[in-house]
């Protein structure tokens, strides 16, 4: 494997500290590090112009200023971008920039690939090379501010991978874009997939973030099928955890539900939901299924079978969301972040375009 030079971003203010720690002014040479790093998203030391240009040579002989090289760029026609990126070590791994009136959002990697093996996801479908470090992944975001003249606010960790399998580095990465991107962490939301220690353990750290359980169904059969995972942990057990979590943060959790055809859009489905969210003053976000080929046949709901599981949730006092879908033309969905590049698993690259939904 490439040796892959070590780079600054990805650093917090104190470890640029200890990496400038034989100069009496390294506190204020951290400081700026961390301004153009990653306030001004700045990846050439040469344009840090306050920095002594004799600092910046040394540091250059030392690092490089981001982890990040870019494999491919894709556009939306509906402003959506994509890129797929790598370290030098040939492992890509995609993350999105997905712009909005009101605030222009990104969903990031966790990891390349992912080892939790959901039936339904192209990533999962992948299979697993290596966590991403704390560098790696808020280089993810650097890589898309850089695309863009307005500020990236949210984060959503709902790229490939399992956040909660790669927690040191995900956490280091919450704080970086905290303290030095500027983030509020409340605009920080992180996906997983239901993994109940971790969970936990998350929850005792009391981050202010967005947590988010992909729960796809309230019933074990169901689920079992669609997520290894759920034999580990079923459907009450991570449900009550999210329950703890909630009362233990203090902040509101929210549900991804996904609807594929007669698997999991069933009405019976829907009143069980339904049922499990007593008691919860949350969000259930539903996400239509976004075609793989899964071996499975899974495929996407009616648009009838949408507003049918939905009203019966609202009917019950729910909070439901949908899932704006974007950024089909490029693959740019959620499940598709599959590092379609040069063919690397033999499933990715048969991935093709993504069906509109049927009336
Ligand atoms: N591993 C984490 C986060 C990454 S996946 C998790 O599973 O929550 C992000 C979201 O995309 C999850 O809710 C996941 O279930 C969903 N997803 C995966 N494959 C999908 C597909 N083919 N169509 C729609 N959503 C999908
Ligand atoms: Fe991994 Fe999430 Fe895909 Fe499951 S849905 S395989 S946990 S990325």
């Amino acid at each position: 494997m490439a040796t892959v030079p070590d780079s600054l971003v990805g650093k917090t203010r104190l470890e640029l500290k200890e990496v400038l720690e034989n100069r009496s002014d390294a506190g204020l040479r951290s400081k700026q590090l961390c301004w153009h790093l990653y306030r001004r998203a700045e990846d050439q030391l040469e344009k840090m112009g306050d920095l002594p240009q004799a600092l910046r040579e040394e540091l250059a002989t030392r690092f490089v200023a981001q982890p990040l090289t870019t494999a491919t760029h894709r556009k939306s026609t509906d402003g959506v971008e994509k890129l797929l990126v790598h370290n030098g070590d040939g492992q890509v791994y995609e993350c999105v920039l997905l712009p909005y009136a009101d605030r222009v959002s990104c969903c990031i990697s966790s990891q390349v690939g992912c080892p939790m093996g959901c039936t339904f996801c192209a990533t999962g479908l992948g299979g697993f090379d290596r966590n991403l470090t704390a560098g790696e992944i808020v280089g993810q975001y650097l890589m898309l501010q850089r695309l863009t003249e307005r500020r990236i606010s949210h984060v959503v960790f709902m790229g490939m991978g399992e956040p909660l399998l790669n927690l040191d580095n995900v956490v280091k990465a919450l704080h970086l874009f905290k303290d030095e991107v500027g983030l509020s962490m409340r605009h920080l939301t992180v996906s997983t997939v239901g993994l109940v220690p971790q969970i936990k353990k998350l929850a005792e750290m009391k981050l202010p973030i967005h947590l988010a359980l992909s729960l796809h169904s309230p019933l074990d059969a169901v689920r079992d099928r669609l997520m290894p995972v759920n034999h580990r942990w079923p459907v009450a057990e991570v449900v009550q955890t999210m329950r703890d979590y909630q009362q233990a943060t203090g902040r509101k959790v929210t549900f991804e539900y996904l609807l594929i055809k007669d698997v999991t859009d069933t009405p019976d489905q829907a009143e069980a939901l339904a049922r499990l969210m007593k008691g919860f003053p949350n969000v259930v976000n539903l996400i239509p299924f976004n075609w793989v080929d899964t071996d499975q046949g899974f495929a996407r709901p009616t648009r009838e079978a949408v507003r049918k599981f939905r009203g019966i949730l609202e009917g019950r006092g729910i909070n439901v969301t949908e899932r704006t879908e974007r950024g089909h033309d490029i693959a740019a969905a959620c499940g598709q972040l599959a590092g379609q590049h040069a063919g690397r698993f033999a499933k990715r690259a048969a991935l093709g375009p993504v069906p509109v939904l049927p009336s």
